[in-house]
Order: structure tokens, then sequence, then C-alpha cells
């Protein structure tokens, strides 16, 4: 009786437990001076990381996530996951280095119709992010917005962008973020279909139908200090510390 009382109450604790989930966009060497839920400079970004750096944080993978929400594996005592959207060369060039200095690992959602242009990622960083561990996932081709255009070509959305970062990186792409965040019931049959195992979305409620692929983040404001984001963080998961 004990025990079982015990193991309902750990359970029950277990399921309260979210992992803050932060998604960056545009990242700027300052020059611009833009600071807001879309844009952060280099000088910031790195302010932010290292708070989470020195507070403890270790950064996780979608692999170790899913493990965890499947009940395969534990978490870390202080999990989060670092993502950013829509391709930009900054990634590279700027949040890939701060990154590797506090030893974190990044997730990038890739919309595949820029790669290779000026100011987009190329091939070749894309590559060579995915070498050096941070994770590469899909953001469909051109970020059509799969709620409001529910005719969208599969293949040209899901299928063909996954194939092509899969020839890129060498890897197999299991992850999805939805454009502006949005998903539909449609959407999440049709990740399905294609082989995504989990998608990820911006701040609305997990689906408690298919909360592998409603994973929720929150846009993280160029403004806000480590504090800000650490109390941000608090308010908008489920955490247990
Ligand atoms: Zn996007």
């Amino acid at each position: 009786m004990g025990h079982t009382l015990i193991y309902l109450i750990l359970s029950c604790c277990l399921r309260l437990q979210e992992v803050p989930i932060l998604c960056y966009h545009n990242i700027s060497n300052g020059k611009d001076g833009k600071e807001d839920l879309l844009h952060i400079s280099d000088k910031q970004l790195n302010e932010q990381l290292r708070y989470l750096h020195e507070d403890g944080y270790v950064t996780i993978t979608p692999d170790e996530l899913y493990a965890y929400m499947n009940g395969s594996a534990p978490l870390p005592s202080k999990p989060v996951m670092i993502t950013f959207d829509d391709s930009h060369e900054a990634h590279f060039t700027i949040a890939i280095p701060v990154l590797n200095k506090y030893h974190y690992r990044g997730v990038f959602f890739i919309m595949t119709v820029c790669l290779n242009k000026p100011g987009w990622l190329t091939d070749k960083e894309i590559r060579e992010m995915s070498a050096q561990g941070h994770i590469i996932a899909c953001h469909t081709w051109d970020h059509t917005n799969l709620a409001l255009h529910p005719n969208y070509h599969l293949n040209e959305q899901l299928i063909q962008p996954k194939k092509q970062l899969e020839k890129i990186t060498g890897k197999t792409i299991s992850y999805f973020a939805y454009p502006y965040g949005v998903w539909s019931e449609k959407a999440i049959k049709d990740l399905k279909e294609t082989d995504y195992i989990a998608a990820f979305q911006l701040d609305k409620p997990q689906y408690s139908t298919d909360p592998n692929y409603t994973i929720r983040r929150i846009m993280v404001s160029g403004k806000w200090s480590g504090a800000e984001l650490k109390k941000a963080m608090t308010n908008a998961f489920t955490l247990p510390y």
C-alpha cells in the first residue's frame, strides 16, 4: 500500500514536469539595435546563455526529450532546450560559437526554400552544425502556415525538405516545428504519415490527444536579462525547481 502511494505521488510529479524550451529567431551583432521577441543581439544571447549555464542548466536534445516523454529515460536535474527557427545565417556565425562556449547543443528548425542564398544558411554550414552535435530539424519548405492552408502539398512541405536535410546531414530528420507555431489535426496526421516522431509549437496549451506533436516552446525577448529569462521560463512551464 505504502509503495503504491509513493508510486502514485512520483508518477504525478513526473507527469507535471515540463522541459523549458526556448525559441529564438533573428540574431544580430548589435548594429541594427533591434531587441524584441524576434530579435536578439549577440551580446544579449551570450548574457542569457551564460546565466543559464551558471545556474546549472543543461541542454537536452529532442531525442532525449522524446525518450523522457515516452518513459524510457530520465531528465538531467535542470534541463532546457534551445531552438532557433527560420534558417538565418547568423545561427551559424553567431549562435553556434556562443552555444559551443557553454558546451550547449542547439536545435535548428530549417525552412529549406532559402538555403544557400545570401543571409541564409548554406548546406555546408548545416552539415558542420550537425557534425558538431547540434540538431537539425524541419520547418517546412517555404514557411507555409499548415493550419491556415490545409491543402498544402505533402511532398513539397514535409517529405522533400526532410529528404533534403537528411541528404545534407547524413542523419535521419525526425522533428518538426510548425511555421508560426500553429498546428492542426490534419498537420499532425500528415506528420505521422511522413515519419516525423514529434513536433514543436509555440505557447498554446499542449493537445492532450497528441502531446508529442504539440510540444510547447516560448519565444525569448532580446530585451530580457538572464534573470528575466529564468523568470519567464518559470512562469511558462511547470518546473520542479
Ligand atoms: Zn518560422
